[in-house]
């Protein structure tokens, strides 16, 4: 099914994502100083257990992401089991990154953003103050039409981006949407031979599109369900706009958004919906628009 280029009606994802973690004390390898042990505050202790339940959380992430990322296929959505969905973020940082996480911090939500390395150029020292609500992904250095380039030249976009993110961050990085949702194997074959996994979405909110915030927030609330993937760009105000209203409907709705790792972590997709692509998610007319699309993602 994937032969030629594909274009999903949302994008796929592949992540190296970072993940979180309060007041950027760190899991992973370079941890830092976080993982506190030997305070007598009963508060430091109560906050030093969260941080490695949290740590325990995102390695069962990150196990997951990995068992997915070998399959070399895209992701379109979680799984149904639990109350979570994931809103993610693409082609930052830019001029509203800071607004579109003073959002998700005041209602404690979470998020996903898939950066692009040249807007980390225009934009840089972001990376740590989008981990305290956010996981991280790869979304290329310079936003191509990646099934349009040679191989190298797509090994080059992503491991760039892989790279400057890890720099930037100290986090590792797992999780990759292409551009466009723009997909061949070469591609997905590239991210799996750098273990990102590459997510694409259930749901387009049509921000990139030119929808505005009634409309975002139309599309994003017909498909606030659990193990949702909805697609939204952070360097659009309406879209900082329609988070206005679409925050407090998850509440309502009782249900939550979190990073794509915490997602996948307790609730992933089955390898037997990750196999049958986008109808393994309820995802309709997938793939979408045709290569020549630049339409979303
Ligand atoms: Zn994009």
């Amino acid at each position: 099914m994937l032969a030629g280029v594909v274009v999903a009606a949302g994008a796929v994802v592949v992540a190296a994502i970072a993940l979180i973690g309060g007041s950027g004390g760190g899991r992973g390898a370079s941890g830092g100083s976080a993982g506190g042990s030997s305070s007598a505050n009963p508060l430091s202790r109560g906050r030093a257990g969260a941080r490695a339940q949290n740590a325990a959380l995102l390695a069962k992430g990150d196990a997951t992401i990995q068992r997915l990322a070998a399959l070399a296929l895209p992701i379109y959505c979680g799984g149904t089991r639990g109350n979570e969905l994931a809103f993610t973020f693409d082609d930052g940082p830019g001029p509203y990154t800071r607004l579109a996480i003073r959002k998700l911090s005041q209602a404690h939500e979470r998020a996903t953003f898939f950066v692009v390395g040249r807007s980390m150029d225009s934009y840089p020292g972001y990376l740590s103050a989008e981990l305290k609500v956010a996981a991280i992904g790869d979304h290329s250095y310079t936003h191509p039409v990646l099934p349009a380039l040679p191989a190298t030249q797509i090994s080059s976009e992503l491991a760039r981006t892989k790279q400057k993110i890890e720099q930037d961050s100290g986090q590792p990085v797992h999780l990759f949407r292409p551009p466009y949702g723009a997909m061949s194997p070469t591609v997905l074959q590239t991210a799996k031979s750098l273990n990102l996994l590459t997510i694409i979405w259930t749901q387009d909110s049509a921000d990139s599109l030119g929808a505005n915030y009634a409309g975002i927030t139309h599309n994003a609330e017909q498909a606030l369900r659990p193990g949702a993937i909805i697609l939204f760009h952070e360097n659009r105000g309406q879209t900082i706009r329609a988070l206005t209203t679409l925050l407090p409907e998850l509440h309502r709705r009782h249900l939550r958004s979190v990073t794509l790792p915490e997602l996948f972590a307790t609730d992933p997709p089955s390898e037997a919906q990750v196999r049958a692509g986008g109808r393994g998610c309820g995802v309709a007319g997938l793939p979408g628009a045709g290569a020549g699309s630049t339409a979303a993602g």
